[in-house]
């Protein structure tokens, strides 16, 4: 091709690609290097604590059926009404990308035979789930949750070690949270308390002063009336029937077992008596948890009156879990009880910002590789991966020539020696190692380089 035609071709194609630029969807967020150090954090610690208490790491996929979410959440959850990410694929399939985890795991627990495993199965789970809601702070359409599920248990320790892992998670990464608890009954004393609590909003022109959607919600499903973020409505629930009030035996002694077991481990709780979560599974055991205001710290008492509603936006919780002991058999397992949590990533991290808590800068080494000329960039290529697999945490930038410039990462990386090798130390077979803090040099054999860091760093593997 003559060489003015391909220019020209050349400039055609990178017209095309100098085309308009297409930024990131609303509500959604990249995570940028520097922020890494706080989802590590966070990582590890949710692993951490997973692993200690015998939860096992799960995954599920991003996108399922639709028809998962609509039964397992509730056809008139906000997640399944409004903020569910739905389309029909090329096979005329309706599908979801997740709202949230549980469905998934419950589907999975069922479709690989779980039940047939010692009883519990305790799961960990954590990944992306996305929600077409409202962006504003804390609030995104894709964010990542940290959920247990712990499947086949029907006794309150479960749902004490599941709160009891939550709070240690808050309380190890510096946050302080408070535990919103309430109990929801079964359905079967629910019945009762629903008709109540339908009179409740009938009664003296209430109804009229609801909410557009709770005046759906009263017909379809009034419990949430109780969950409403709305100011007249969350006035009126605070002065509606409580549930706690009218649960049966068995569940007002799972929920008093709950509250002695969190006693017992020090917990601070507030009873929240409208408390409901937004999910229809959920029966007995539900909570929150909501970050501690600077100004009122936490109360630990089994009474302690519940915060007003105004006082913390309970857009503002951090997780959130219970009970749902009807939801394996109602996705076409068999009966078993069950009780689960997530926690918001997002949130939590915007937390440990807020509080400037001090974080491991991850990219701090120990020993900086510096070269100068290209058979020395070559050697130190092969002697970092020898160092990195000592297990000594080096570092390098090969790609740089000065020293100069080398020396100065080296500096920001906090390195505490760094070695020097040019032409003059090959042909010597040194390696100059220079002591950062007090900018001594040294010159050591090159072949026992391993065992004079061990000498300064002490050795990796003990
Ligand atoms: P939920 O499944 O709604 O109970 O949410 C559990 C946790 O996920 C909440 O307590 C929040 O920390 C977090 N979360 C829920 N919705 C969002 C959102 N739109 N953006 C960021 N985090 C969220």
């Amino acid at each position: 091709m003559p060489k003015m035609f391909k220019k020209k071709e050349e400039e055609k194609v990178f017209k095309v690609r100098r085309g308009k630029f297409v930024s990131r969807l609303r509500g959604m967020k990249d995570i940028l290097p520097d922020e890494y150090k706080y989802w590590n954090l966070v990582i590890k610690k949710a692993s951490e604590l997973s692993k200690a208490y015998g939860f096992r790491r799960v995954d599920t996929p991003v996108l399922e059926s639709w028809e998962l979410f609509e039964r397992s959440s509730g056809r008139s959850s906000d997640v399944v009404t409004k903020e569910m990410f739905s389309f029909i694929d090329k096979n005329n399939d309706k599908i979801a990308l997740r709202p949230e985890a549980t469905p998934g795991i419950v589907r999975a627990y069922i479709e690989h035979g779980m039940f047939n495993l010692p009883q519990p199965v305790k799961l960990f789970w954590l990944g992306p789930v996305f929600r077409h809601d409202k962006p504003q702070a804390g609030r995104f359409r894709q964010f990542s949750q940290f959920n247990l599920e712990n499947i086949g248990e029907p006794s309150p320790v479960a749902d004490a070690e599941l709160i009891a892992v939550t709070y240690y998670f808050f309380r190890e990464l510096q946050i302080d949270v408070t535990i919103q608890i309430n109990s929801i009954g079964c359905p079967l004393c629910r019945k009762d308390y629903l008709v109540k609590l339908e009179n409740f909003y009938k009664e003296r022109g209430r109804r009229v002063k609801l909410c557009h959607d709770c005046k759906k919600r009263l017909i379809k499903n009034p419990l949430r009336l109780l969950d409403c973020k709305e100011k007249l409505c969350v006035e009126m629930a605070s002065e509606a029937p409580q549930i706690v009030d009218g649960l049966c035996d068995d569940c007002r002694n799972h929920f008093i077992k709950v509250l002695e077991y969190l006693d017992e481990l020090d917990m601070p709780y507030n009873l929240h008596s409208t408390l409901v979560r937004g999910l229809d599974y959920y029966n007995r055991t539900v909570f929150e948890i909501w970050p501690t205001p600077a100004e009122s710290q936490a109360t630990k008492s089994a009474d302690a009156a519940a915060p007003k509603k105004d006082e913390l936006p309970r857009q503002a919780a951090l997780g959130g879990g219970g009970r749902y002991d009807g939801l394996v058999e109602y996705m076409g397992g068999r009966p078993t009880p069950a009780c689960g949590f997530a926690i918001g990533l997002e949130r939590v991290i915007l937390k440990i910002k807020e509080k400037n808590i001090p974080l491991q800068d991850e990219e701090k080494g120990d020993i900086f590789l510096a070269q100068l000329g290209d058979q020395a960039r070559r050697k130190i290529m092969k002697l970092f991966e020898v160092l990195r697999k000592a297990g000594f945490n080096t570092r390098q930038a090969f790609t740089k020539d000065s020293l100069k410039s080398q020396l100065e990462i080296a500096n920001k990386m906090g390195v505490k020696y760094t070695l020097i090798l040019g032409q003059k130390e090959i042909m010597d077979g040194t390696i100059l190692i220079r002591d950062m803090e007090s900018g001594i040099q040294e010159i050591i054999d090159y072949k026992k380089i391993v065992a004079e860091i061990e000498k300064r760093l002490g050795n990796p593997a003990k």
